[in-house]
């Protein structure tokens, strides 16, 4: 299919108007009751009514953390992407690409055409979904260096394109930031210049005040807040400090020192109405936060990109616990150079990494009850190291033990090398996107009822996120590919289509 033709869907569920595309969709469930002999499974059907806004508007970003090397990269990426930049290298001429992203670089089985061969089309021609090219961007950074000397200081960008990209990025500077020593390591210190002083009250009111500031002067419709800075301690979370929405204002007022630099943007971000993606490890996002976001209607999710290693884990271990193969013993190990690395070597913070990676294969595990006993887990352990020779390559070394027939067992290991920023940039484009997108669609179970939008915790996006924040009490769904199916399913709801089901029917009987 043309990458531009018109997607129209021919169903008498949907219905187009000038400001809602209009879905009604019957979604099918199973319950399951179990009880001593036996397990009653009952099949039902929900009718409801989506609709997803058409008017996209003009939107911002504003990244934490925009000199660092995601920051950097993902400037680099949109710009030379909005000018279709090429550049030299010693492969040859590239072109610019958003390769990794599965908003711009991804397809979805639409259906089949008339041979019953499968159609695919691009996922953003789906919906409609913000370009990257229109993104707005901003931010803040305790580093004060400008986009261009960020970018040379990140070593990832190829020569030539940096060249190409120097001048426009050398009139971007991250607006002063939140600088805590108690929360990132003391190694970070030398670079910590740019910063709001003040009590943390005042620090909150000052990134209102720029936020306000950056969607007025650029006649924003939508502000997304990101957070790709250092990652930080967890902070202790306490009742009275954490626990509600009044609490953590009344902490704020306090100048409590549990409440950490991350925490008073992302509550920044909700009171100036705006969506908060938490694109590192701690718990920024307590449940005080959570409950002022849902209260005021405000999206928020998190928490940690998964870029590399444990999203290959989130597909190996969901391959070989399918397969019947019962992993015992999964050991990661990593080295990497650059300043996130460099942070993460101390303790404190190496532990808020240590603990997102840690629970990505529980879901997995506690799906079969054959291979696992009620409790029983992979001893799983993760190691990273420093080492500035190899900057953003990372290396990631996993092996993976499993127990096969009649107590064999199999091991498999992987090496990864990668730059790490190349990897997570497409995941913060996909976050933007996709917030954006599911921020517009709405449904009802009645006709006669109101409109609602999702859940303010915005768990659809746990493909792009290693230990996926989810609303009270739902499930934590860790697996790449049910992830993935969870997005395109909904984005076909949207459209009246009913879930892929990989049947193929017209292919099995006669
Ligand atoms: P980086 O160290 O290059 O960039 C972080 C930037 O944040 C730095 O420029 C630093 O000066 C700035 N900073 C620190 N504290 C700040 C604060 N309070 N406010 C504003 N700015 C602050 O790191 P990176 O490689 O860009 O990674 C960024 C974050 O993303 C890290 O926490 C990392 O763990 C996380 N992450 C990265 C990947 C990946 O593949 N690159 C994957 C998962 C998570």
């Amino acid at each position: 299919m043309e990458k531009n033709s018109k997607l129209i869907i021919s169903s008498p569920n949907i219905q187009y108007t000038d400001d809602y595309i209009l879905s009604d969709f019957e979604y099918e469930e199973t319950l399951v009751t179990k009880n001593a002999n036996e397990i009653v499974v009952k099949p039902y059907k929900k009718s409801i009514s989506i609709r997803t806004g058409k008017k996209i508007g003009k939107v911002g970003v504003m990244l934490v953390g925009w000199g660092g090397n995601n920051g950097s990269t993902f400037t680099a990426a949109v710009l030379a992407n909005r000018h279709q930049l090429s550049w030299n290298t010693k492969n040859g001429v590239q072109d610019s690409n958003w390769f990794g992203s599965i908003t711009q670089a991804s397809t979805v089985r639409l259906g089949i055409d008339e041979k019953g061969s499968d159609v695919y089309i691009p996922m953003s021609q789906l919906l409609p979904m913000v370009h990257p090219d229109d993104l707005v961007i901003d931010g803040w950074d305790i580093s004060p260096l400008n986009l261009a000397e960020s970018m040379v200081r990140a070593k990832v960008i190829d020569y030539d394109l940096q060249q190409k990209l120097r001048k426009e990025m050398a009139g971007m500077r991250p607006r002063p930031a939140i600088y805590d020593p108690d929360f990132i390591a003391a190694n970070q210190a030398d670079r910590a210049t740019n910063i709001i002083r003040g009590t943390k009250h005042e620090q909150y009111l000052q990134i209102r005040a720029d936020i306000k500031s950056f969607r007025d002067k650029n006649k924003l419709d939508k502000v997304y807040i990101l957070w790709t800075a250092n990652t930080e301690r967890f902070c202790d979370v306490r009742v009275g400090v954490h626990d509600t929405s009044d609490n953590v204002e009344k902490a704020l007022h306090n100048n409590d020192k549990e409440i950490s630099p991350s925490t008073i943007f992302a509550l920044a971000a909700i009171d100036e109405g705006c969506c908060y993606i938490n694109g590192s490890p701690q718990n920024t996002l307590v449940p005080g936060v959570v409950e002022r976001a849902e209260s005021r209607g405000v999206f928020v999710a998190g928490d940690d990109f998964k870029s590399g290693q444990t999203k290959l884990k989130s597909v190996l271990v969901d391959f070989l616990v399918a397969a019947g193969l019962k992993p015992v013993s999964i050991v990661s190990y990593n080295h990497l150079g650059n300043n996130d690395g460099k942070n993460l070597s101390a303790p404190k913070q190496f532990r808020s990494k240590e603990i997102s990676k840690s629970n990505v294969v529980d879901d997995t595990v506690q799906s079969n009850r054959i291979l696992y006993k009620e409790g029983e887990k992979p001893d799983h352990v993760v190691v990273i190291k420093y080492v500035p020779y190899v900057g953003d390559s990372k290396r990631a070394m996993d092996e993976y033990t499993s127990e096969i027939l009649l107590h064999g067992t199999n091991t498999i290991v992987v090496h990864n090398t990668c730059e790490d920023s190349l990897l997570a940039v497409p995941l913060i484009l996909d976050l933007l996107v996709l917030a954006e997108l599911f921020s517009r669609v709405q449904y009802k179970q009645q006709q006669s009822a109101e409109w609602q939008s999702m859940h303010s915790v915005l768990s659809v996006l746990s493909y792009c996120l290693k230990a996926p924040l989810v609303p009270q009490s739902a499930p934590v769904i860790n697996a790449l590919y049910k992830q993935r199916a969870c997005i395109e399913n909904i984005m076909r709801a949207c459209l009246s289509l009913a879930p892929n089901n990989h049947m193929q029917l017209e292919h099995k009987v006669p």
